[in-house]
């Protein structure tokens, strides 16, 4: 088993845990002596960075969020006329490169990186390279789209600093532009959305007349959206690329991403990053610390040991993620997580927690009949859901009404077996779901709609 960085990825969790108090130290008195926003915050949560004494004490550290960071960016563009906050911690001269975010939830947020923000990145990226087996030199065919995004041109620079052969097709130029490139160059890997993963390897051969399971394609690796560690999806994609294997990619805001990849025992998500990278797991509704132990589920809080650019302390990602210590069947370091739901999503069911993603799990296991595309529809905006839920679910040509009707009672049992909620099953013909490849390629899997009749 070959690793970039032995020294780093095999820390023991003492060693981590000094590393990351040490790290911690410097950063609080780093950002209080630099950003008067960051000194404030303090003073107004009433912490001191010089009171810090041990990682649980880092928990009585104000937390930073989306909201925030708006704010806060709002405020530096109207006063010191720069997008990257009151929160900047360095020269502004010393920004490298900037990224944002989709913007799919308001107005986009900004990220800017440092030289060394982007030296962490591209030995983080490294990392994720060897373990899955790649070497300088091989070549990577990075169909995914060439923008701001943290998955586009930054995972770029990060690959080329690795020292692979990078081919920046895009996302945008097309199944058929993106089939003739790779059968020219011959990839050992290709880099993209799950949704154009699956895209490429339904339409490929059909639209271009090349095969994608002739390409020689040994790794796919995904980001951006769960289904990379979806049995159902990675074996569809697995098995569309010739027998390639399926990796998910994990970033984390405010850390260095990307942090984290899957191995081929699919067995979740292993971190990679710690001694530049603090984690922590919360329960969201008392937001207070869980411990990290195998099987504890919470939302992940992360911050950027290294961040030397507005570095975002304690950011609540809100994100679900369930926690594995255990040993991996892979050999491979790392303590492993697998994405659950994010907690804006989270709907509550007569009580009960539900994530649309799960839901799409479960009709995901229903492959043979449906496309994977599901979408739930709400009368009113959540978390509180009527019960039943309508769910609408996209189904493969060619069924009769009558296998619509077993289907659909297969489908309300299934969810309500594995989930504990009602559901109405409601179907629509493969190819009426508009499919999300836009600057993220992630879709949408809650619409409200008002009034809404099944
Ligand atoms: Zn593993």
């Amino acid at each position: 088993m070959k690793l970039w960085n032995p020294q780093a990825e095999c820390l023991s969790r003492d060693d981590l845990r000094k590393l990351q108090l040490e790290k911690l130290r410097t950063l609080l008195h780093r950002v209080d002596a630099q950003s008067p926003y960051y000194h404030q915050k303090f003073i107004d949560a009433g912490v001191k960075p010089g009171d810090l004494k041990s990682l649980d004490h880092f928990q009585s550290f104000p937390f930073f969020d989306k909201d925030e960071e708006r704010k806060s960016q709002e405020q530096s563009k109207q006063e010191l006329g720069h997008p990257f906050g009151m929160h900047i911690s360095c020269d502004r001269k010393k920004v490298n490169r900037i990224s944002s975010s989709s913007g799919t939830t308001g107005s986009p947020t900004f990220s800017g990186f440092t030289k060394l923000d982007r030296e962490i990145a591209a030995e983080n990226c490294s990392r994720g390279m060897v373990r899955m087996g790649m070497e300088p030199g091989d070549v990577v065919l990075h169909a995914s789209v060439l923008s701001m995004w943290v998955a586009g041109v930054p995972s770029v620079d990060s690959m080329m600093a690795f020292g692979a052969c990078v081919v920046p097709v895009g996302a945008l130029s097309g199944v058929e532009r993106i089939a003739q490139i790779a059968s020219e160059t011959r990839p050992k890997m290709i880099r993209t959305t799950v949704s154009f993963a699956r895209h490429l390897a339904k339409t490929m051969k059909e639209r271009s007349g090349i095969d994608p399971k002739a390409l020689g394609i040994e790794k796919v690796v995904v980001t951006g959206e769960p289904g990379g560690s979806i049995p159902e999806i990675y074996s569809e994609i697995e098995s569309g690329f010739g027998g390639a294997t399926c990796y998910d990619s994990m970033g984390a805001t405010g850390g260095h991403s990307p942090i984290g990849i899957s191995c081929e025992a699919h067995a979740g998500i292993h971190v990679y990053a710690e001694d530049n990278l603090y984690y922590e797991i919360i329960d969201p509704k008392t937001m207070q610390p869980l411990p990290i132990e195998d099987g504890v589920e919470g939302e992940i809080i992360f911050t950027g040991l290294d961040r030397e650019c507005g570095p975002l302390l304690r950011w609540r990602d809100k994100d679900i993620v369930k926690i594995s210590t255990s040993p991996c069947s892979c050999g491979r370091p790392g303590v492993r997580m697998t994405f659950k739901g994010r907690v804006d999503d989270m709907l509550l069911v007569k009580g009960v927690n539900v994530f649309p993603n799960a839901v799409r799990d479960v009709v995901n296991s229903f492959s043979n009949e449906t496309t994977g595309n599901i979408r739930i529809v709400l009368p009113a905006a959540g978390p509180v859901a009527e019960s039943p839920v309508s769910v609408i679910v996209e189904h493969i040509s060619g069924l009769s009404v009558d296998k619509l009707d077993v289907l659909g009672r297969a489908l309300e049992a299934a969810i309500h077996h594995h989930l504990r909620f009602r559901s109405r099953i409601l179907f629509e013909s493969e190819g009426l779901f508009e499919l999300k490849t836009g600057t993220t390629g992630k879709s949408k899997l809650v619409e409200v709609v008002p009034k809404f009749t099944p």
